[in-house]
């Protein structure tokens, strides 16, 4: 099926980078280098404090806010957390669950993912789900595998019906933040790999309509490759996202491929 059926997003992830000050400036550049640019959507993930400068910065652009991760219950006794009532009222549209940054430091599993993302489509979220392989499971193997485990966890109990809330996004744990990308043929292999398991657990059509990214050290020179691929719909971008023409070349990349 044509790859045009599907949304391009290019989403940033700034992880515990700019204040909220900051904010404010970058948006302000973003918004002016990527003023009528709407063939993909352009999304960025923010820390939480950042969140309200950035709904107020990007009003009439077309850049959409999101968060970097959500709790699974609705309010209570868990410092430090944030629930996806919290984070909508505050303007975010979109959040990552499942970094590898959250399940290697913050002990997070597939089934604390598995119930971050029903917690966030159910407040109307769309939801970035993140999965990857490390380099030890690479080297071995095993990637296919791990791939189809962390993505049907992740996906389990939730209908069919929200599945257009949901990105599924690979991310390789040993091209976040080294520099080493996968190469396109191996970002696509996997890409592909994730929309056949999501048509084994829903259908053809469902599988077909939902976005994939890939995550992994992706820049302004590797965007277009990367982006040609036909499973590919996107990127999420860490690093690449701080810098306002870094973002804006991949956007262009997206934009035109
Ligand atoms: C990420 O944080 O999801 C990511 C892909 O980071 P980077 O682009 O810096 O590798």
């Amino acid at each position: 099926m044509d790859k045009k059926i599907r949304n391009a997003v290019i989403a940033g992830n700034w992880k515990m980078n700019m204040t909220p000050s900051a904010t404010k400036e970058f948006m302000k550049e973003l918004a002016a280098k990527t003023k009528g640019k709407d063939a993909c959507k352009i999304v960025l993930c923010v820390p939480a404090i950042d969140i309200p400068a950035a709904v107020e910065s990007t009003k009439g652009t077309n850049i959409t806010v999101g968060a970097e991760n959500v709790h699974f219950e609705k309010s209570g006794a868990f410092t430090g957390e944030i629930s996806s009532e919290m984070l909508c009222d505050a303007g975010a549209e979109y959040v990552i669950v499942g970094h590898s940054e959250r399940r290697q430091y913050f002990a997070e599993t597939d089934e604390t993912v598995n119930l971050r993302a029903k917690a966030a489509i159910a407040s109307g979220l769309m939801t970035i789900i993140c999965v990857g392989e490390n380099l030890h499971e690479r080297e071995v193997g095993v990637t296919d595998d791990i791939i189809a485990k962390q993505t049907k966890i992740a996906l389990s109990g939730i209908e069919k019906s929200d599945l257009s809330k949901i990105i599924i996004a690979y991310e390789p744990v040993w091209a976040i933040g080294t520099g080493k990308t996968a190469t396109a043929l191996q970002a696509e292999e996997v890409c592909k790999n994730i929309r056949d398991v999501v048509c084994a657990l829903y259908d053809k059509d469902t599988a077909e309509k939902m976005s994939i990214l890939y995550g992994g050290s992706m820049n302004d020179k590797n965007a277009a490759e990367l982006l040609s691929m036909k499973d590919i719909d996107g990127g999420l971008i860490g690093g690449a996202s701080l810098v306002a023409d870094k973002f804006t070349a991949i956007i262009d990349a997206a934009c035109n491929g």
